[in-house]
């Protein structure tokens, strides 16, 4: 009887299933760089309906199956096993439709997303999604992750950009929700299942994205402020002075000092001596108002005390140099970094910001922590650098972080997902009642459990 492999092969061709050498070493991990094996096949489909052929064999034979896009996920949800059969999504690649009176756009979910964005921009609109990983970033997997990035407070989520999908079942059935129209209540709204459950329910072949008008003014502006409620007031300033920011971006001390004084960065937009930074964009319709108002806006909040220091951004060059400190590529060069990714209510950010720093201190003296992130969205970003001692590691940071997390009643996971190097801490942010209903949809969706094993719960 043939195998699984030989199935497969017979099925979609050689050219479509490759094994050993022939599968390039960027399959073995996502960005986290945890993953260690390659798979044992790599499978290359290049339409929705070999996706489903693929899943029905794999499902059949009880064959693990790991869909894979970008790889650039922090989360390892991508990583195979050395047993799993890893599925990838690249040849999935092209727009298919932009309609322009409904103003959606349906694409492939092996499309990168900033090809996504350049068609949409190139007819005058706008897709929100954005992430700095948009140049290898697939929209499947962005949608498989729930994924957030720097506009968010503005748009939301993914989850909010998408009217449509198409995502095919483990068994192989072909689900079709291509729908553009912004309401439609008839029954459950299916597609959000496959959104943010990172493959456990099923594979993402197609999207309808929502559109937006392209704006016609951007105003960039690096901030200081004295304390984390000065952070508030100008965000709740912001939202109502200037009808709300499309970024609104906080670093700590710590963290500025480090990044802008790094050649990686090569920019240091206001002074090192103060208590807190805010970068906060503001896009528009009106390009010959926006500007004078956000102008308006900083100079009434530096004379009333909301702000203690404001510079704006004169290009776009100058923007992008802002844009640069707070992306903080820097922090990459330092030795034994754990990047988190966890959401607060934001009224509680600053003191968790503080518990949080102290509870590592104490443990480890000598190390480093940056606190930082998507502060308008309840989404703060903490990079470690410890000098941890022998039979210390990741876990021990992790566990400090979390249980911090868990005291404030937030979550472990605000943009980046589950995947595996968060699971055992899901039960941090989820009640036992929530899991269960989590391990029931799968088991009804997959109920051999071949998609993505191991990942999420
Ligand atoms: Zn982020």
């Amino acid at each position: 009887m043939a195998d699984v492999i030989e199935t497969l092969r017979a099925a979609l061709g050689d050219g479509a299933v490759l094994t050993d050498s022939d599968i390039g070493p960027r399959h073995r991990s996502d960005m986290s760089m945890t993953g260690k094996h390659l798979p044992k096949a790599l499978l290359r489909p290049r339409n929705t309906d070999e996706v489903a052929v693929a899943l029905k064999i794999c499902n059949d034979f009880g064959q693990s199956v790991v869909p894979q896009g970008g790889l650039t996920g922090l989360a390892g949800g991508a990583n195979a096993q050395a047993d799993d059969v890893a599925l990838s999504l690249d040849l999935l690649n092209g727009i298919e439709e932009l309609d322009v009176e409904a103003a959606t756009l349906t694409v492939l979910a092996g499309t990168p997303l900033e090809k996504a964005q350049n068609a949409a921009a190139e007819q005058g609109f706008l897709l929100p999604l954005d992430l700095g990983s948009r140049g290898s970033a697939q929209v499947g997997g962005n949608l498989a992750t729930n994924a957030g990035g720097n506009r968010v407070i503005r748009y939301g989520m993914a989850r909010a950009q998408v009217l449509g999908l198409e995502a095919v079942l483990a068994d192989g059935t072909i689900l079709s929700s291509l729908n553009k129209m912004l309401k439609n209540n008839a029954g459950f709204d299916l597609k959000q299942l496959f959104i943010g459950s990172e493959g456990t329910l099923g594979i993402i072949t197609r999207v309808v994205f929502r559109l937006k008008p392209l704006p016609r003014s951007t105003s960039t502006a690096f901030c200081a402020v004295a304390d984390f409620d000065a952070v508030l007031s100008l965000l709740r300033r912001a939202e109502t002075d200037l009808g709300g920011p499309s970024a609104f971006e906080v670093m700590w001390p710590d963290f500025y000092r480090f990044v802008s004084g790094h050649k990686m960065t090569g920019s240091q937009p206001l002074p090192l001596d103060h208590p807190i930074y805010v970068l906060i964009e503001h896009q528009g319709s009106d390009a010959a108002n926006d500007p004078v108002r956000f102008q308006a806006f900083l100079e009434a909040a530096l004379e009333d005390g909301a702000l203690i220091d404001a510079v704006i951004a004169q290009n776009e060059k100058e923007a992008q140099n802002f844009w640069r400190v707070r992306e903080g590529y820097a922090l990459d060069t330092l030795p034994e970094i754990v990047n988190f990714d966890v959401s607060l209510g934001v009224g509680r950010i600053g003191d968790f910001a503080e518990d949080c720093r102290a509870r590592l201190i104490a443990r480890w003296r000598g190390g480093q922590f940056f606190f930082y992130g998507h502060i308008g969205d309840s989404n703060l970003h903490i990079t470690t650098s410890v000098p941890y001692a022998a039979g210390e590691g990741m876990h021990d940071v992790d566990e400090i972080v979390y249980a911090c997390v868990r005291d404030f009643s937030g979550s472990v996971s605000a943009e980046h997902g589950i995947g595996t190097l968060k699971r055992d801490y899901l039960s941090y942010s989820r009640t036992p009642a929530e899991i269960a209903v989590m391990r029931r949809l799968k088991a009804a969706l997959d109920p051999k459990g071949i998609l993505n094993p191991g990942k999420v719960v």
